[in-house]
């Protein structure tokens, strides 16, 4: 068995007991095997132990991979997840190359999106990334603006508008890690109370996914448990 197999085995034992743990359902939670900084190798190495879904941070590197991706295995079901920060005048190819952007922290980047998303492709699944961190992180929109940016992403007629994404401030302790994801459900929950169809919190990456499977996550994100340490983020 490949390293990158074995990595993912145990990786879904870990999933298998945080969902067991919160009398959840395997089915609930989507991995999402984050693949930067890795080569597009690494990727077919996982999707031959089985995955399907992959987070990818830095554009070019992404769109290479892509590519390289498609030519080895043309008709392998993958599914690509964008999940870096996004500068407005590189919109255009993540519309056109994702199924997924994790990071929308603005109305104008979620309408250069929906205008540049290539109409038989379907509507782009969007996650909005919210700073729960305060002054901690200067990434996600504030819990000020996030219930109008919500509603005026899920207007428009290219995107899905499916849910939230944090990447909280480190935290090692469990009930730390818990406090922050918590806050992103409740944040999730106002929305879906407000009548938005959210379905989707992307939450947890290798160091806090049982915690963050605890707290309601439907998709972690998980790199180096996979794939092993990276020699730049
Ligand atoms: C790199 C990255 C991850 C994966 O982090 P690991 O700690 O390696 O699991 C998850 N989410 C985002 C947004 C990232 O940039």
């Amino acid at each position: 068995m490949s390293t990158i197999a074995a990595n993912l085995q145990a990786v879904e034992a870990t999933i298998g007991e945080a969902v067991q743990a919160a009398g959840r359902a395997r089915g609930e939670v989507q991995l999402l095997a984050v693949s930067k900084t890795f080569p597009a190798q690494a990727v077919l190495d996982a999707m031959a132990a089985g995955q399907r879904a992959f987070g990818e941070n830095y554009l070019q590197e992404a769109l290479d991979k892509i590519a390289n991706v498609a030519q080895a295995q043309p008709d392998a079901p993958v599914e690509w997840h964008f999940i870096g920060p996004i500068q407005s005048n590189k919109t255009r190819p993540i519309a056109s190359h994702f199924h997924w952007v994790h990071t929308v922290e603005r109305l104008k980047i979620a309408q250069r999106l929906s205008e540049q998303r290539p109409p038989e492709l379907g509507p782009l699944n969007i996650c909005l990334q919210v700073n729960i961190s305060g002054e901690a992180s200067k990434s996600g929109a504030t819990e000020a603006e996030l219930p109008e940016l919500a509603r005026a992403v899920a207007q428009l007629p290219n995107l899905r508008l499916r849910g939230l994404m944090a990447i909280p401030e480190r935290a090692t302790e469990p009930g730390q890690q818990r406090a922050a994801f918590a806050r992103l459900r409740m944040l999730h929950d106002a929305l879906r109370a407000d009548g938005l169809a959210l379905d989707t919190l992307s939450m947890g990456m290798s160091g806090d996914m049982a915690a963050a499977i605890a707290e309601g996550a439907t998709i972690v994100r998980i790199g180096s448990a996979i794939f092993g340490a990276r020699n730049y983020d």
